[in-house]
């Protein structure tokens, strides 16, 4: 069971059968990770990660589980912010990328790889409306830079409409497109033309587009902003007010992407198909790092009449591909969507009975497949509810732009007797936040 110390996954106890006695092993390892997180990384992270509940050391992972060095397990709930779709350590994708390592190395980018074509044509086929071409980078903020240097060289225009609490990364472009000034007022000037107006509000929208105005960007469902679901007409009608303005819709799909709404892409919920999307997180079944922004063949004839003016050394390496066809391809044999869905209505129907006993703590249990959150009634109550859910065997994290929400967002291949199992653990946690008193 998530929590205890007994359930470990075949191979481990080979692993540690060293002479060491496993409590000093682990010891060791966390003094000196901890130690070389304070003098070489940054001591802050570990002081954050601890406050957070997520000081833990991964040693092992399973399905929708990891182990601590201790040998405690949990089931992840935190995903690294949606990246293990696929489960921790997908065997299937380890062992496509295995036999992948015994040819091939990353590849150069200055060559034609047939893993990079391959996966592009798969993106092709499973993409939403008419997204073709595909351009690889390694993290989401580089596919939002690209997505966004791509509307703004295709349209010749530079106005770009983001989403107040968007978040879209930290890089050249996608910092400006992020919604929340905290991450950006260090590092002004910052590339400009970006206006940010609120999300879910189709006046604000309609106000907000101009002559000038390239491309909107938003995601499907705000991840950092706090799990926010827009209304049904909200997408359609973005897409709608865009055709008729002229103006490029952008989806951020990073959070929402491959599976984790219950469909393959977020926006295929709405009906909606943008004109260049951008994946990450989940693409390479959380094996090695790899990211794309997808797009029409109009859009690509910008790209196409400059081929080199956007470059990099390490996006869409032969590695990386290999790793992302395999996660795609497991997807679908598995209909992880499906999946998502259903065990989305458990988990949210299970959050929902608990929450409703602890009115004084918790306000609302929202989201859509396996993306979901819980807003407590004040933003101190998160980091006690990851701390005990932590006791209990679940790894949670608050969104970052909206800390009053803490996020459920497990590995799409979660059963549902750990459904349950969350819910449990949710509802003992509750208990002893109210015991502590608000
Ligand atoms: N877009 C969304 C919706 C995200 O959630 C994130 C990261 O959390 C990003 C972009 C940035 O991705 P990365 O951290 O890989 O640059």
């Amino acid at each position: 069971m998530a929590g205890t110390r007994r359930n470990e996954p075949k191979g481990r106890k080979a692993l540690e059968a060293g002479q060491v006695p496993r409590a000093a092993a682990e010891s060791r390892l966390r003094a000196e990770t901890i130690e070389g997180y304070n003098r070489h990384v940054n001591p802050y992270v570990v002081r954050a990660l601890s406050a957070a509940s997520l000081d833990i050391i991964e040693t092992s992972r399973e399905g929708a589980r990891v182990w601590d060095a201790d040998g405690t397990c949990y089931i992840d709930c935190a995903t690294g912010a949606g990246i293990f779709n696929c489960g921790r350590r997908n065997p299937e994708i380890a062992a496509r990328l295995k036999a992948a390592l015994e040819r091939a190395d990353m590849g150069s980018w200055l060559s034609l790889m047939p893993e990079r074509a391959r996966l592009a044509k798969k993106l092709a086929e499973i993409a939403p409306g008419r997204l073709q071409y595909s351009f690889f980078t390694c993290g989401g903020g580089e596919a939002v830079d690209t997505a966004i240097k791509l509307a703004r060289g295709y349209t010749g225009k530079s106005r770009i409409v983001a989403m107040r609490n968007g978040y879209h990364g930290v890089t050249g472009f996608a910092l400006p497109a992020t919604g929340r000034e905290v991450y950006k007022s260090p590092f002004e000037p910052l590339a400009p033309g970006f206006v940010h107006i609120p999300y879910n509000d189709l006046r604000a929208l309609e106000d907000a587009l101009d002559e000038d105005t390239a491309a909107v960007i938003m995601e499907t469902v705000q991840g950092e902003g706090g799990i926010v679901v827009p209304d049904d007409g909200y997408l359609p009608a973005v897409r709608r007010l865009c055709d008729e303005r002229s103006v490029l819709l952008i989806l951020d799909e990073i959070q929402t992407g491959l599976g984790r709404t219950g469909k393959m892409f977020g926006c295929e919920n709405w009906g909606v198909a943008p004109d260049i999307m951008c994946l990450a997180k989940a693409l390479s079944g959380g094996m090695i790092p790899i990211s794309a922004a997808i797009y029409t063949p109009e859009i690509a004839d910008f790209f196409i009449a400059n081929p080199f003016i956007h470059i990099n050394s390490f996006g869409g390496t032969a590695l990386a591909c290999t790793a992302a066809l395999a996660a795609i391809e497991y997807i679908e044999t598995n209909d992880l969507p499906r999946h998502a869905a259903a065990m989305g209505d458990r988990l949210r129907r299970g959050l929902r009975e608990v929450a409703a006993g602890y009115p004084e703590l918790a306000r609302e249990v929202r989201g859509i497949g396996l993306m979901n959150g819980i807003e407590y009634c004040d933003e101190s109550i998160g980091p006690r509810m990851s701390l005990q859910l932590k006791r209990n065997g679940v790894l949670s994290i608050y969104t970052f732009n909206n800390p009053k929400v803490v996020r459920i967002m497990p590995p799409l291949v979660i059963t549902a007797a750990e459904v349950d199992a969350v819910v449990e653990a949710f509802d003992r946690a509750m208990a002893a936040v109210r015991a502590q008193g608000i």
